[in-house]
């Protein structure tokens, strides 16, 4: 159904990520991080073709040191998607890597000066590449800490003073994240930063824990603040989980109606009503239109006590009965048929449907 409730989204300055547009009108990205050892190249581009094949569009990897920043030049040289590089307090590390990478991820307040901000920015504004702030609840500068404890009010003064720190040197190809590790407090710290600033944001819950936990938890989060009009580009964390963050940032993309791509699937609970293998048909389903990108409502109900009203809305639907089931189109009946026969009709039908949304 469609609804006008909802805030649109905050206008927001844009910033390129290897040719990624972040913010402004540009489509919500979706990011990733690597979590192998960065000087396992071989690994690092197995996770890479993993995450670009379930769909991400940039991916952030750690350096520790300058053994890790050249093996990160070699990965970018044969990366299949844009490369944001990972630093804390070296500066430079970060002047080695901005010869190369896409993007850098440091928060200027801890690489020791400003004499050290002014060389990073000087060098970012060479590449014409961004700056993520990385404001994170595990590591609020001691005078915000002693000053607000570990809250919401110290996450925002953290923010604004490492802003401050790269707008002092005419830098504004920023983008920021404000991130905790609870959905409340995540929500509060970008909405109150929203209303300071007119920088890109970059959503996640930080150390969000395993994909039962995450899922929900990201959900609650990302889910509410893209639908208040926050968020330029987002991260599901997961301990542990590469393609799955990315399948979970797509579905919250797709289940808040911020983006319309891929299979919507709208399926019953199921109950003491009905009269078929519904569960199968739905796995069958499920794993034969993954690979869809056009964005499609598919419906299968078990019955037709609600299947008729929802087919009504979804562009193909599946009403199984006793025995049969009636495949429908546009709330058009375009087939009855038995069992046998049904699902195969059912995938007939969506991909014939996915090919006029893609032609
Ligand atoms: S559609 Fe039918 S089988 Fe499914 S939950 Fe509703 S009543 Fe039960």
């Amino acid at each position: 159904m469609k609804s006008d409730f909802f805030k649109p989204r905050f206008k927001t300055r844009q910033i390129n990520v290897g040719g990624v547009k972040i913010g402004g009108d540009a489509p919500i990205s979706v990011q990733s991080m690597l979590f192998t050892k960065t000087q396992d190249i071989k690994g690092c581009l197995e996770q890479l073709i993993e995450l670009k094949l379930a769909g991400a569009d940039i991916v952030r990897v750690a350096c520790l040191d300058i053994k890790d920043a050249r093996a990160l030049a070699e990965l970018k040289k044969q990366s299949p998607l844009p490369l944001i590089v990972d630093i804390h307090f070296n500066h430079k590390l970060a002047l080695y890597c901005a010869e190369f990478i896409d993007g850098i991820r440091i928060n200027p307040g801890n690489i020791g000066g400003k004499e050290n901000i002014r060389e990073v920015v000087n060098a970012c504004k060479q590449r014409n590449i961004p700056i993520r702030i990385g404001v994170n609840h595990g590591s609020i500068e001691k005078q915000f800490e002693e000053k607000y404890g570990r809250s919401v009010k110290a996450l925002l003064e953290s923010a604004v003073y490492n802003i401050k720190l790269l707008e002092d040197f005419d830098f504004r190809d920023i983008k920021i994240s404000i991130k905790t590790s609870d959905a409340q407090s995540t929500i509060e710290s970008y909405t109150r930063l929203r209303e300071l600033c007119d920088y890109p944001f970059h959503l996640g819950v930080t150390e969000a824990g395993t994909k039962f936990h995450s899922t929900i938890k990201s959900s609650i989060a990302i889910g509410q603040l893209l639908l208040n009009g926050i968020g330029d580009t987002i991260r599901v964390s997961m301990t542990g989980e590469l393609s799955e963050e990315i399948r979970v940032a797509r579905a919250i993309l797709q289940d808040s109606g911020i983006q319309k791509s891929g299979i919507n699937i709208i399926s019953c609970p199921t109950c003491g009503r009905i009269q078929s293998d519904l569960l199968s048909a739905i796995k069958i389903v499920e794993e034969k239109t993954k690979h869809i990108k056009a964005p499609l409502n598919i419906s299968v109900m078990g019955c037709v006590v609600n299947a008729l009203g929802e087919a009504k809305g979804a562009d193909v639907a599946i009403a199984f009965g006793k025995n049969e089931g009636l495949v429908i189109r546009h709330g058009e009946v375009v087939a009855k048929c038995k069992y046998d026969t049904l699902v195969d009709r059912f995938l007939d039908e969506v991909l014939d449907e996915a090919k006029l949304h893609e032609n």
